[in-house]
């Protein structure tokens, strides 16, 4: 199962990667994790991209998409989910050289939506599991309710960088969709909805 998941940032790709995960056992490869991993262990590369995904840019895709694709080919023999990557054309291209994507799933929510999910967004440390101050927070509040480990805002997590990532979006990502739909995977779902009613209808797809 290839699976990718697609949208705006705040649309949910990450929570559901999980859930898609947990049930059937396949990698969730998310490309702003294997990014954020590198600038963390402080690498060559990952001071390259650090100042791009502290404003929400792309950044050097040849060389992205080549780390992301060595990911993937190491990390996954039997399928996949994408969750931030594709998210240029050119790198939906790459990936469409090396594999069959079966269903391109487009969580689709309002820009309105998405400064307050991202805002209030906070991140596991060590297993990246993903809560909302508001709409999911954790039993004890700056703790992973899974491993105990200590919850982060992302530094791209602010109001002033949310509305550049959405710029980005509109115009690099947003040729992906139609790059899908025109191969007849692409499955648009409303994501303006709880996790577990986007959960329900993402597992109807596959
Ligand atoms: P994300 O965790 O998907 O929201 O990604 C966080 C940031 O990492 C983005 O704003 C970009 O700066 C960078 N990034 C993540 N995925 C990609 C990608 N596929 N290509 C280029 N940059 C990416």
């Amino acid at each position: 199962m290839k699976l990718v998941l697609i949208g705006p940032p705040g649309c949910g790709k990450g929570t559901q990667a999980e859930l898609l995960k947990k049930k059937f056992g396949l990698p969730h490869i998310s490309s702003g994790n294997i990014l954020r991993a590198e600038v963390a262990a402080d690498t060559a590369f990952g001071r390259k991209i650090k100042k791009y995904m502290d404003k929400g840019e792309i950044g050097p895709q040849e060389l992205i998409t080549e780390v992301v694709l060595a990911h993937i080919e190491k990390n996954c023999p039997s399928g996949f989910i994408l969750d931030g990557f594709p998210r240029t054309l050119y790198q939906a291209e790459e990936l469409g050289k090396k594999y069959d994507v079966v269903a391109a799933i487009y969580l689709k929510v309002a820009e309105k939506e998405i400064v307050k999910r991202i805002t209030g967004r906070r991140t596991c440390k060590k297993c990246n599991r993903i809560f909302h101050v508001d709409y999911h927070p954790p039993k004890k509040a700056g703790v992973c309710d899974t491993c105990g480990e200590a919850l982060f805002q992302r530094d791209d997590d602010t109001a002033d960088t949310v509305k550049n990532r959405v710029r980005v979006y509109n115009e690099e990502t947003l040729p992906v969709l139609d790059f899908y739909r025109n191969q007849g995977v692409l499955r648009e779902i409303n994501a303006n909805v709880a996790p577990d009613i986007i959960f329900e209808e993402i597992l109807h797809i596959v």
